[in-house]
């Protein structure tokens, strides 16, 4: 990609209608367009960021054996009030509008009540199962706060899976391994680290569901943490009991602000009850299934890294979810222009993917951008460098530069 090409345009200051830090700098990367509190366009080099998050989850949820599907975004009322939430007493964030013909429908911010009825035309015997069913797609919540950029959204990109067990020794298995692909997959997304699986308010069917808690001063939701052995428990159910419960001491736990990348939670029989999804066990007995519930926010997520991994230069992105590898620098002339073109093609033969820096501009608008960007490796091409045919390459997290030749960059980029 030449940025001569691409449409959107980094700008000096941050926008002054914003108080986040992610959106801030989202915003003046270009990668995002602001419409209205909450809701965000993403632009050229924002989608590919959020599909490059999206893919590594869609790769863990394939893993644990999750089938993809995409459900209307278009709820019926029916259905809702089937499952008790169609009231707004009870699901306060709704987006609710009407058919031409008067008949109320909401606009999906979960899909349990989508699912289930599905699954009531499928699965039919305890062979069916476990089954488990997922979605990436855009969310609707009439979300009160919003002054989160986009981690927290009025429309927003979640993934969500949902999954049908036979008993509760099957829920169980299958809830450990969706938790364990959790982790694996904050990992890959490079906030690992930071990141702590927490115990938090269970609803009626366990005692405890589970969050995945990003370390951040920017996160809505406190929790105490055991870094020793990286347990922690959400405010919300933080008693002496729960704390003696975990095996924790409460003297050891620190308080610290954590942003909700994910959740997990049992659903027990709340909607396989109601919409009468059952199934013949071995025996020929009829069950009801077990039903949990997968949540990331995939949108959330990206503002995450934005909040956490940024410095005051700008974005910086983990290699694996970088919108580019490498930022391609040229400095000098026309001949210097040429010798970068060849470079330019030659990366991308190699499949190494390049934002291209063509532009007649100066050195330290060009340096200025590849930061802000956040683009892990920034290569530079002057008329020096073509005379001595060794390349200056930093790595955006590091500040010192490395003058290699064309076969060694090659090695290191194609890693
Ligand atoms: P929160 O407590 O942050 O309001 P929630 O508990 O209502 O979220 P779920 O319904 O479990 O969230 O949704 C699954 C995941 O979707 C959450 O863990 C979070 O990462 C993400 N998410 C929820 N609401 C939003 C939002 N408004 N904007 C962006 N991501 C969201
Ligand atoms: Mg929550």
């Amino acid at each position: 990609m030449k940025i001569s090409k691409l449409f959107t345009k980094t700008t000096k200051n941050a926008p002054a209608d914003e108080t986040s830090k992610n959106a801030k700098l989202l915003i003046q990367a270009g990668f995002i367009h602001k419409e209205m509190a909450g809701v965000y366009s993403f632009l050229p080099l924002g989608l590919r960021v959020l599909k490059n998050i999206e893919n590594i989850i869609r790769e863990e949820m394939n893993a644990v054996g999750g089938q993809e599907v995409e459900m209307t975004a278009l709820q019926i009322r029916e259905r809702y009030e089937a499952s008790g939430r169609w009231s707004d007493e009870v699901v306060d964030n709704w987006f609710k509008t009407k058919l031409a013909n008067g008949s109320e429908i909401g606009l999906g911010f979960s899909h349990e009540e989508n699912l289930t009825p599905i699954m009531l035309d499928h699965v039919k015997s305890y062979r069916d199962l476990p089954v488990a069913a997922y979605q990436i797609q855009t969310k609707f919540r009439n979300e009160l706060r919003s002054k989160s950029g986009i981690m927290r959204g009025r429309e927003f990109l979640m993934k969500d899976m949902y999954t049908y067990s036979i008993d509760e020794k099957q829920h169980d298995e299958y809830y450990e391994r969706i938790k364990q692909a959790y982790i694996k997959i904050y990992h890959k997304l490079g906030i690992g680290d930071s990141t702590f699986t927490t115990f938090a308010s269970g609803g009626s069917f366990a005692q405890f569901s589970h969050e995945f808690q990003t370390l951040s001063d920017a996160g809505e939701d406190t929790i105490y943490l055991d870094r020793k052995t990286g347990i922690a428990v959400n405010k919300e159910v933080y008693t002496d009991d729960v704390v003696k419960q975990l095996g924790l001491t409460k003297s050891e736990l620190e308080e610290v602000k954590g942003i909700e990348v994910g959740n997990i939670f049992s659903l027990g029989t709340k909607f396989t009850k109601p919409f009468n999804l059952t199934v013949d066990d071995e025996t020929g007995k009829t069950v009801t299934p077990i039903m949990g519930c997968y949540g990331i926010g995939v949108s959330r997520v990206m503002g995450t890294i934005a909040e956490i991994l940024s410095d005051d230069k700008g974005l910086v992105w983990p290699e694996n979810i970088a919108p580019a590898k490498v930022y391609l620098i040229a400095l000098g002339g026309s001949d210097v222009i040429a010798e970068t073109d060849k470079i330019y093609d030659m990366l991308s033969k190699k499949g190494i993917s390049v934002i291209y820096d063509d532009r007649e501009t100066s050195a330290g608008e060009k340096f200025g951008d590849a930061d802000l960007m956040g683009i892990p490796y920034r290569l530079v091409v002057s008329s020096k460098n073509i005379e001595s045919g060794k390349y200056e390459l930093k790595k955006r997290t590091e500040s010192d530069l490395k003058m290699l030749d064309i076969d060694d960059i090659l090695e290191v980029l194609v890693a």
